[in-house]
């Protein structure tokens, strides 16, 4: 059996006429920038996350950055976030001239908001929560709490977490901003790059729509402020939206359908530390990823290989702050590190069937004897 880690052309496959027809009529259309179908995209997102607007980019590196930007983050200004995410979320810190501060991850391979208040300092402006593998912080409330407390902007990476709630509340909608990737190897894939940033703050969104097409907005399409190109595709936006009006739901009970298998047919392995069970407490968590934590990690992914069975290391094996070219001085992130050491990921998409699943449960239970 081969189970390869990402299947993009079977996705496609399953549902390739009703694409087709989608992408035949904004050809049709002509109206290939903005316009209606980005619109209507962008209500359905918001009202999916749980937010009044949402606002639609390029891509969600775009999306960060155009929030950070909007609530003015400033050359010198520090910005706490984690080191076990994917380099956008600190390249756009260091992209506007401020410092990113890291601060170690919890048992659950997420900020760990403990920390959070000991690096914050008279020049911190904003802290910035990564959602990873489509799970929200836990206790998200304390970190509001902290940021009123000292005045900071939360801006979420939910990047990942798209659907994913704590406490009832949807990833995305607990800070000023939240901003979601449509990657193809994301929750709601695009066919190519998509983002977004959604907000509760209705000049806050005024804002980002002018800052993704050149700073015009208005009636003449005046420019107001200096802004970019990052729009979304009007063709990315209709495919996105009709993947989330009628897929979205259904993909992420499968995904959660799959981290139930994987639990239970993993959890009595000792060599094993696997992410948080489907049920009980705060969480509803969407799946993105299943990264696990293995005694010898690089032994079992070759061992998976010869079984067929494709997996990932999360960001190829390093936290952003281990990349030596990025010049970042050695770091007091001991969880960060074990984890990147130790971490894992296997193949977790809607389209795998249970037989799939139960050949990488078997194969991982053999590999360990
Ligand atoms: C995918 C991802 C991004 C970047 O998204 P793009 O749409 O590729 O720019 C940022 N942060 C996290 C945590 C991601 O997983």
């Amino acid at each position: 059996m081969q189970v390869p880690f990402f299947d993009y052309p079977m996705q496609y496959k399953i549902h390739e006429r009703e694409y087709q027809d989608v992408i035949t009529g904004i050809l049709l259309q002509g109206a290939y920038i903005l316009g209606e179908n980005v619109a209507r995209f962008e209500a359905n997102l918001a009202e999916f996350v749980g937010a009044k607007y949402a606002v639609a980019v390029a891509n969600c590196t775009d999306a960060l950055l155009l929030a950070l930007q909007a609530v003015g983050l400033k050359s010198g200004d520090e910005v706490i976030t984690v080191s076990h995410t994917f380099v956008a979320t600190v390249e756009v810190i260091v992209f506007l001239g401020a410092k990113p501060v890291f601060v170690d991850i919890g048992e659950d391979h997420l900020l760990d908001v403990n920390l959070v208040e000991k690096a914050i300092t008279s020049r911190t402006k904003a802290i910035i929560p990564v959602q990873l593998n489509g799970r929200v912080c836990d206790g998200m409330e304390k970190l509001v709490e902290l940021a009123e407390k000292y005045q900071l902007v939360i801006i979420e990476d939910s990047a990942q977490a798209l659907g994913a709630t704590y406490q009832g509340k949807g990833a995305g909608t607990f800070g000023k901003a939240g901003c979601f990737s449509f990657y193809p190897a994301k929750l709601l894939g695009a066919f190519g790059d998509a983002g977004a940033v959604v907000t509760d703050d209705e000049k806050l969104s005024m804002k980002l729509k002018l800052l993704r097409d050149h700073g015009r907005g208005g009636p003449g399409g005046e420019v107001q402020l200096w802004g970019l190109n990052a729009r979304m595709d009007t063709l990315h936006a209709a495919i996105l939206d009709y993947k989330l009006v009628h897929y979205l739901k259904e993909w992420i009970q499968r995904r959660r359908q799959i981290a139930r298998q994987y639990f239970q047919g993993l959890s009595a392995l000792e060599a094993l530390r696997l992410p948080p069970a489907t049920e009980g407490g705060d969480h509803y968590d969407v799946f993105q990823n299943y990264e696990i934590e293995a005694e010898r990690r690089d032994e079992l992914k070759k061992y998976l290989y010869t079984q067929g069975i494709g997996t990932a290391l999360p960001w190829g094996g390093k936290g952003v702050h281990q990349f030596e070219a990025l010049g970042i001085l050695p770091q007091n992130l001991p969880r960060t590190e074990e984890v990147m050491r130790n971490a894992i990921m296997l193949p977790l998409y809607p389209e795998l069937t249970d037989d799939q699943v139960q050949y990488i449960i078997d194969a991982v239970t053999a590999f360990y004897g």
